[in-house]
């Protein structure tokens, strides 16, 4: 017997509909990608443009399942493609424009993006690559008719703001299947070419409330969320849908992520919450320190896509009253694995004794299902001491990539994550290490992960990787690869002695290695594979 309950289907154009019915005067600010200033609106004129360009997409002979392709930083306009298009029963699909040229003609073929949208920023990049792009028939300049270029070598560039001008918002959403793709986004691809990971209207609605929950973003109508993270990183971490379902005013940074530009529109626009990588927020702490600034109402920070430093949690907390939130996902996961908070028991504690559950990367939110195996894929157990590889199961997490690539990905049904972590009893995660970085020394792990943030611990490091580097005997041992704050001093044997005492002896890194800057990937991480190879013959002291 089926319950009598209504079969409506889940609608990422629900969710603006919503944004709009019910929220209607709430804002949304974005910096122009034109350089001149903010823009400001609200969710009903974005829902009325989102309607607009539904219809001049259609126009443009836009069809169900459809991709269209985007280039483009986190702003007003970006929104509305996310609605406009997924809403349209079409597929968007956000490239990164930091990969490199040949992955982003890659990636644009391989989805076979029928019309591309992009910023500004981007028509030189698209002028070069545009006769590469074997399917895109459309070119739209995501801009007003006085930013078009006079002279361009793009087939027919066509001018955003005019393609909205021309229809009105005469439009209903059509209604389909919620199991219809909605968006895709690709990922990094440290090894191999990039894959697709396919967003359905299901998994996209049950993401947004799942990410919404109190124990997870804690989103509402009285916030203020600044997404760092960027629209084309797995779709700024679902902000963009949440926010709409909670009535939350959005702000877009746009182009510039330098701290001062940041904390200028953290103070501005009142913003109460953020999210972003480790790396953004050195140079937002860093533009602080200098300057001796303080936040006015950010109360609370979500970092996530590569594990938080404890020093930059303490620091967030100790020194500016906001509290960090670690979170831990990735693409195949929409991207929300966890998030972390503490439970009514944990209260009680003192405030290291809190610090410690709170540096790991959290527990799940209902949802997302988990478990740690060894190398035969036999159930570990979660004691918060075994460590194993990290598999995962949920409504919003992938079963395979776009196109088939790479085969089946699932083992008995449940996703490999390529992450090493532990579990405890209270369902928190600790990631050890992604499986390649961890360091493999005598038989034994090393997580580099733990290492990377005792040196960021220092008060002279400003950003550090450590990585394995070959050894005759142990197989791989540990070398801090570290960048130094600017004119702090400090020398190698001061950072080793650094360890003493925080990790079992034979953890302690066997070299470091002082650079002025380090590698990072499309997503903001440090690029150890990068890092690998510069350092593939490398020779240890003393071998
Ligand atoms: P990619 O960078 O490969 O495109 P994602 O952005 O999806 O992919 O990154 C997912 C990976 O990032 C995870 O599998 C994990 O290794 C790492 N990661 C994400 N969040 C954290 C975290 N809080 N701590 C440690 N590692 C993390």
């Amino acid at each position: 017997m089926h319950g009598l309950m209504m079969d409506m289907p889940l609608a990422i154009s629900e969710l603006i509909r919503h944004a709009d019915r019910h929220h209607g005067d709430t804002e949304i600010v974005s910096r122009r990608v034109e350089g001149d200033g903010l823009h400001r609106y609200d969710y009903r004129a974005a829902h009325r443009r989102a309607r607009r360009l539904a219809k001049a997409l259609a126009r443009l002979g836009l069809a169900m399942h459809d991709r269209v392709g985007t280039l483009a930083w986190n702003g007003y306009r970006h929104f509305e493609l996310y609605y406009a298009v997924a809403g349209s029963g079409a597929v968007i699909h956000t490239i990164n424009p930091r990969l490199f040229e040949d992955q982003i003609v890659y990636i644009a073929n391989h989805a076979e993006d029928r019309i591309l949208c992009f910023d500004l920023t981007f028509l030189p990049l698209v002028e070069k690559l545009a006769s590469r792009l074997e399917t895109v028939k459309r070119f739209v300049l995501m801009t007003d008719r006085a930013h078009m270029p006079a002279k361009t070598s793009i087939p027919g560039l066509l001018c955003y703001e005019e393609l909205v001008e021309a229809e009105d918002d005469r439009f209903e959403w059509p209604q389909f299947d919620e199991r219809t793709a909605a968006c895709l986004c690709y990922t990094s691809g440290t090894t191999g070419n990039p894959k697709g990971v396919l967003y359905s209207h299901r998994s996209t609605i049950l993401h947004a409330y799942g990410a919404a929950l109190p124990d997870v973003l804690n989103l509402s109508a009285r916030d203020v969320v600044l997404p760092v993270v960027p629209m084309f990183h797995v779709n700024a971490w679902g902000l963009p849908y949440s926010a709409a379902a909670c009535g939350t005013k959005l702000v877009f940074p746009g182009q510039h992520l330098d701290g001062r530009s940041l904390y200028e529109l953290f103070e501005a626009e009142r913003v109460t919450m953020s999210a972003g990588v480790p790396t953004v927020w050195l140079g937002l702490l860093q533009f602080m320190d200098a300057n001796r600034l303080k936040f006015s109402t950010l109360k609370r920070v979500v970092i996530g896509g590569s594990a938080c430093p404890p020093a930059m949690m303490r620091k967030f907390a100790d020194e500016y009253g906001v509290e960090v939130l670690h979170a831990w996902g990735m693409t195949e996961m929409s991207p929300l694995g966890c998030v972390n908070t503490l439970k009514g028991k944990h209260l009680a504690l003192d405030r290291e004794s809190q610090f410690a559950i709170r540096i790991k990367q959290g527990r799940p939110p209902f949802g997302v299902d988990w478990r740690i195996v060894d190398e035969e894929g036999r159930e570990l157990p979660a004691d918060g001491r075994t460590f194993g590889h990290l598999q995962v199961r949920g409504p919003w997490v992938m079963r395979g990539y776009f196109k088939g690539e790479g085969g089946d990905p699932l083992r008995d049904g449940w996703f490999p994550t390529g992450d090493v972590g532990t579990l405890d009893g209270d369902g928190y995660l600790q990631i050890t290490d992604r499986s390649k970085d961890v360091i493999k020394s005598g038989g034994e792990w090393i997580s580099s992960i733990d290492l990377e943030n005792i040196a960021i611990a220092h008060p002279a490091i400003a950003e550090a990787a450590v990585i394995g580097v070959r050894h005759p005997k142990w197989d791989e041992r540990p070398i801090v690869v570290a960048v130094k704050k600017p004119g702090a001093e400090v020398t190698r044997e001061e950072l080793l002695a650094f360890y003493q005492g925080k990790v079992a002896k034979w953890w302690v890194p066997d070299d470091v290695v002082f650079v002025e800057e380090l590698p990072h990937t499309a997503t903001g991480k440090l690029s150890k594979l990068t890092l690998r190879q510069r350092f593939s013959d490398y020779r240890l002291p003393g071998t």
